[in-house]
């Protein structure tokens, strides 16, 4: 048992893959290893790159990385226990107490292990492991496994980047005499793209291609009956206010959004930030990325700056003017890429506070935080075993920096804030409906509306 001693007697469990059967226990026992063993043959793909690069240091570089990265699988496959991290990057010491605090919360004293811990906390060292297969190996320590797989999901949804790329640039030309209602409407619809958005996950199909084929926006109106939960309104109002619309007025509202995943998703996130700004709905846009390669497509410093050059050189002229109004808006200040080290951690977010107060306090500044996709979601709600009529602000336990959204399609079997048989409908018609990315959420929360 690792039930945590907490202010919160009422807390349930941490999903793992110590109950045999569940989707953490699949997840542990056969998408993890597979996504090792793409890593490890990307690597290998690349072998004649580390010795161009690197000569001979390069080829051993990638020989060491790989025997890391098998003997890596071998211990989660064998139930091995954690080993303490040990590549001196600045999260070490965080990690390692990290382990420590689980193995205090191990009454029978045996050792945290792969298919006995939290599957949160296992999932996330795989890939922090991942990240020290490299880092121990020098010459490799700036290579990102999961590149080529997130280029390519750009490239293969060319045709749906360039259809909301056209709708935002459209969009903009008519703002001007835009009435409140226009625009909520605009806005609600950019918001639900950025949410489909987020079907498009690497991680979920071990790293197969998963892309947006077609426009996102021709099928918004069949996928609304798939939201299970849609506060899209709340978010609204966090904005726009009641009665304070004033076309004209420029506001000094934040909104931060917590990124998920590159390719597609990010591509929905950046056009619903441009749209932010240019309504004038938010004056600065603050994104959150990862600080290292992460779950196989999440954004990093890399990607983000990826994606804007890309635009800017596209050859399609809507896809090129968002391109350069976006390389502006982060030249401006309107817009500004963060990666603190906390969302590369595996704290459940109620530890925010006081596991990273900095980046908690930078939160408190904000007038709306999105968190965008499914890990975020783990991590707000800190992936337990909730009944799923528990309120979301009960699943939050006390995380409330400002008010915030979760804009996420299912794709883990936590899910609260319900109504009562809900679940248990959806389980009799579809059981995997919490795992099959087919549904998803729109969950609002707001320190104001206590
Ligand atoms: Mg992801």
């Amino acid at each position: 048992m690792e039930a945590r001693p907490v202010p919160f007697p009422e807390v349930p469990p941490s999903l793992s893959a110590r109950f045999e059967g569940s989707f953490a226990y699949l997840t542990i026992r056969d998408r993890l290893p597979t996504i090792l063993t793409r890593a490890i043959d990307t690597i290998h793909r690349n072998k004649n790159k580390f010795f161009e690069e690197y000569g001979e240091e390069g080829t051993q570089a990638e020989k060491a990385a790989i025997s890391f990265l098998s003997k890596l699988r071998n211990e989660l496959q064998t139930d091995k226990p954690v080993l303490p991290l040990a590549d001196g990057l600045v999260d070490v010491d965080a990690w390692n107490r990290y382990l420590q605090r689980q193995q205090a919360l191990r009454v029978d004293r045996e050792p945290v292990s792969w298919f006995k811990s939290a599957w949160l906390y296992m999932e996330c060292y795989m890939y922090r492991r991942i990240q020290e297969a490299l880092c121990l190996n020098p010459p490799m320590n700036d290579f990102d496994v999961f590149a080529e797989g997130k280029t390519q999901s750009f490239f293969d949804s060319q045709q749906a980047i360039i259809a909301i790329c056209t709708h935002v640039q459209e969009v903009k030309k008519n703002l001007k005499p835009m009435s409140e209602a226009l625009l909520m409407e605009e806005f609600l619809k950019l918001l639900q793209v950025s949410l489909w958005g987020n079907k498009c996950d690497l991680s979920i199909s071990a790293g197969q291609e998963n892309s947006q084929k077609s426009s996102p926006l021709d099928s918004l109106e069949a996928l609304k009956p798939f939201i299970l939960v849609d506060d899209s309104r709340m978010v609204w109002s966090s904005l726009v206010p009641a009665h304070q619309f004033n076309g004209e007025e420029k506001t000094s509202k934040r909104v931060d959004i917590i990124l998920d995943n590159a390719g597609f998703e990010l591509m929905t996130d950046l056009v619903l930030a441009d749209f932010l700004i240019s309504a004038g709905l938010a004056k600065e846009v603050h994104f959150h990325g990862k600080s290292m390669p992460w779950f196989v497509s999440d954004v990093t410093s890399r990607d983000f700056e990826w994606t804007i050059r890309q635009l800017t050189a596209a050859n399609h002229k809507w896809m090129s003017m968002c391109g350069g109004q976006w390389k502006r808006n982060l030249k401006e200040g309107m817009w500004s890429y963060h990666d603190h080290p906390f969302w590369t951690l595996p704290h459940e977010y109620c530890d925010m506070a006081s596991d990273a107060p900095d980046l908690y306090s930078t939160l408190q500044a904000s007038d709306l935080i999105l968190f965008k996709g499914d890990l975020n979601y783990r991590k707000l709600t800190s992936d337990r075993d909730w009944a799923h009529t528990v309120e979301f602000d009960q699943a939050l336990r006390g995380f409330q920096p400002a008010p915030l959204c979760s804009l996420r399609t299912l794709k883990a079997n936590v899910q609260v804030g319900l109504q009562p048989n809900q679940g248990e409908n959806l389980t009799a018609q579809e059981p995997d409906w919490m795992t099959s990315g087919k549904y998803a959420v729109v969950q609002f929360s707001s320190p104001h509306r206590k």
